[in-house]
Order: structure tokens, then sequence, then C-alpha cells
């Protein structure tokens, strides 16, 4: 019986690349750190799988999902499971805080639509959420791009916001004939504890994201070049908030450290804030 309508089509647009086998999604939950109580927020519930072994650990689970026709399967299936909350959405157009309840710390578990992933992650790691942790399905190279350092070929906002937020880890490989249907590229889950207290905290969060998206903007370009084109700054202006910030002016965006972001953000913030003329 696998709860789904007769004749159910599996839509590959929406990522629908189910997982069934208790054993995994027990895995998936232990790897998540999910106990009694916590408040889990499931991105793509699919016909409840993980909502159930999450919801039979006795976590409080708000579980989104899009597709309209899953939502009947979702009622029935988890129909005695007082802690789990069905919220019928888009994810990218549904307020996050309060879908997290508004401030009390929260868990994210997902077994991620893959079309989605960059977006929805960067949303998590972007808004400023009451996130405790993050724990997700995704497509290999994704894992890679988050958990990239400085000076390789992945390395991008993904990997610097990722470890301004916490602490990435691979958690284990999931081979595709776990999935229903197998999904064509190779999946990593991902278990990534957030900081409670950030070790590297700018003066200017959203200046910051705006300095470390503008260094990837154009990768060929030197990140002086990418500063001044971003911020409509003379070259020899970015150059020098380089230098002020330690950085040569030959440096790009993919040998940049987050501790060196956050410093020319700093030092962005400051100069920006004392040209105003308004300040
Ligand atoms: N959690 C289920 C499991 O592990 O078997 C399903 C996971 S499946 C990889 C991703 C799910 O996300 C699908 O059910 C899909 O319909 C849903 N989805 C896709 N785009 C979405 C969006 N924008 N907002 C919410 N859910 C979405």
């Amino acid at each position: 019986m696998s709860g789904l309508p007769p004749r159910f089509e599996y839509k590959i647009s929406l990522g629908q690349n189910f997982l069934f086998d208790e054993g995994l999604l027990n895995r998936l939950v232990e790897a998540s750190g999910v106990r009694e109580g916590d408040r889990v927020l499931e991105i793509g519930a699919g016909r409840g799988d993980l909502t159930l072994a999450l919801a039979s650990r006795g976590a409080l689970v708000t579980a989104v999902e899009i597709d309209e026709r899953l939502i009947p399967v979702l009622n029935e299936r988890l129909r005695d499971m007082s802690n789990v909350d069905i919220v019928a959405g888009d994810i990218m157009a549904l307020d996050m805080k309060a879908l997290m309840g508004h401030g009390e710390p929260c868990q994210v578990v997902a077994n991620l639509p893959y079309y989605l992933t960059t977006p929805i992650l960067l949303r998590l790691l972007k808004g400023n959420l009451p996130i405790e942790s993050l724990n997700v399905m995704v497509q290999r190279e994704a894992a890679e791009r988050l958990l990239a350092g400085p000076g390789s070929r992945d390395y991008g906002p993904l990997a610097v916001l990722a470890a301004y937020r916490g602490k990435p880890d691979v958690a284990f490989e999931v081979p595709a004939h776990y999935f229903t249907p197998p999904p064509k590229v190779d999946s990593v889950f991902i278990a990534m504890p957030f900081y409670e207290i950030k070790p590297n905290i700018p003066h200017d969060e959203g200046l910051f994201f705006r300095v470390v998206q503008s260094a990837f903007a154009m990768r060929r370009k030197t990140l002086a070049n990418n500063l001044a084109a971003a911020f409509s700054l003379s070259r020899t202006l970015a150059v020098e908030y380089l230098d002020r910030a330690g950085l040569p002016e030959s440096i790009r965006g993919e040998r940049t450290t987050l501790e060196e972001y956050v410093a020319l953000a700093d030092i962005l913030a400051e100069t920006l804030g004392l040209e105003s003329p308004l300040s």
C-alpha cells in the first residue's frame, strides 16, 4: 500500500524523489539529532514518510508541501499524529519565521526538491531565523558547494554563508536506488548545527550578504572589480577598502575567507555610513 492515489505520476519538475525505506528514514532523523518536543520544519513532505519518522520521535512537526494532490494523502496518513501540522504551499512564498513558530528554536529537516536546493538554502542561511540545525538531503554537487573552502572551485556564496552560520558536515551518502523514482544524481545527507553564538559577526549583516554575493558576480574578475561594479565605486576606492581590510589588490572572491569578507563589509559599512549625507 503506497498511500498514493491510483496511477500517481511523480512530478520530476517538483523534484519528487520519495524515500520509503524505514531504516534510512530513521537514520536521517538520528543524524539530525531530533528529540522529543523539538520543533521541526520539514520542507517538501511528499507522501509523509519522513514526517512520520520525525513525528514518531515526538517532534512538533510543521510539514510544507506544494503539490495539492499530496495534501489529502498527508492528512490521511498523519491523521493520528496531533504533533503534525501540514501546510499546503510553496516554501519560497511562505513566511519562514511564522512556520518556525515565531522565534522558538527550530530544526530544519528535509529531503529537498533538488531543483530548488540553492534558493532554499540561501533563504535559510540569509534569513534571521531561529534555526538550531539544518539537516538536508541534497545532490552531491550542492553538498560540495556548501562544504567548499577558499581556493576551491566550488567555493562561493553558499560556502561563505554556511561557514557564517554553522558547521556543515556530510552525515552520509545515499545511493540513488533508495529514492522512488531514483534521481540521476548522487545524494548526500548534510547535518549542520548552527552556531549559538557566531564567531564572526558583521556590523551590518545585509551589507555583508551584498559583499559576498557581489564578490562572485563575475567569477573571472578580481574582488576589487566586482566590488567597484556592485557598489558603484571607483576601482581606486575599491582597492583602498581591500587594503584597509588587509587584502591584496589582486585577490579574487574565491580566495577570500569568511573573516576577510566580514572585515571588508565592516569597512564598507563604516565608510558608506560616514559618507551618507543623512548620517
Ligand atoms: N519528504 C518526502 C520524502 O522524503 O519522501 C518527499 C521529498 S521530495 C525529494 C521533495 C518534495 O518537495 C516533493 O514532495 C515536492 O512536491 C515538494 N516540493 C517541491 N517544490 C516545493 C516547494 N516550492 N514548496 C514546498 N514543497 C515543494
